[in-house]
């Protein structure tokens, strides 16, 4: 999820852990930004799990050329994780070196400052960084 510093700094990093919504049909998990709908059978009743955050780095693009609200963090990594539950989160991947990222890292979610907003507020979210336990 992303959020404001305000947010940020109300809710505290305890509460901003990384979820998604579990399907009561299949027991599927899809990201955290869909509400409505189960990724795998399209069932509408959703709950939220909190997820371990860690997972594999399936795929990743590196970006040169960022929207607006990323200026100045380029070039950065994008990655596609697939989650240890089986969802996958598209997050960058910061703190290591563009040509030593590489598909099947193991990974873990962090919080970290995503972007600034047009009024040039601070949001935060999910970043992903190489898991220590597993390099
Ligand atoms: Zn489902």
């Amino acid at each position: 999820m992303t959020v404001s510093a305000i947010e940020f700094s109300r809710l505290g990093p305890p509460k901003l852990r990384l979820y998604g919504m579990r399907c009561s049909g299949c027991g599927g998990i899809s990201p955290w930004w869909e509400k409505f709908h189960c990724y795998k059978c399209g069932n509408d009743k959703l709950t939220e799990v909190f997820l371990d955050g860690r997972g594999t780095l399936t795929n990743y693009t590196v970006v040169y050329y960022p929207p607006r609200d990323f200026l100045g963090q380029e070039p950065y990594v994008v990655g596609h994780i697939t989650m240890d539950e089986d969802v996958l989160m598209p997050a960058p991947v910061v703190d290591t070196a563009l040509e030593d990222v590489q598909v099947g890292t193991r990974v873990k979610a962090t919080l970290r400052r995503m972007k600034l907003g047009h009024e040039g507020d601070i949001y935060y979210s999910q970043k992903f960084v190489v898991d220590p336990a597993a390099a």
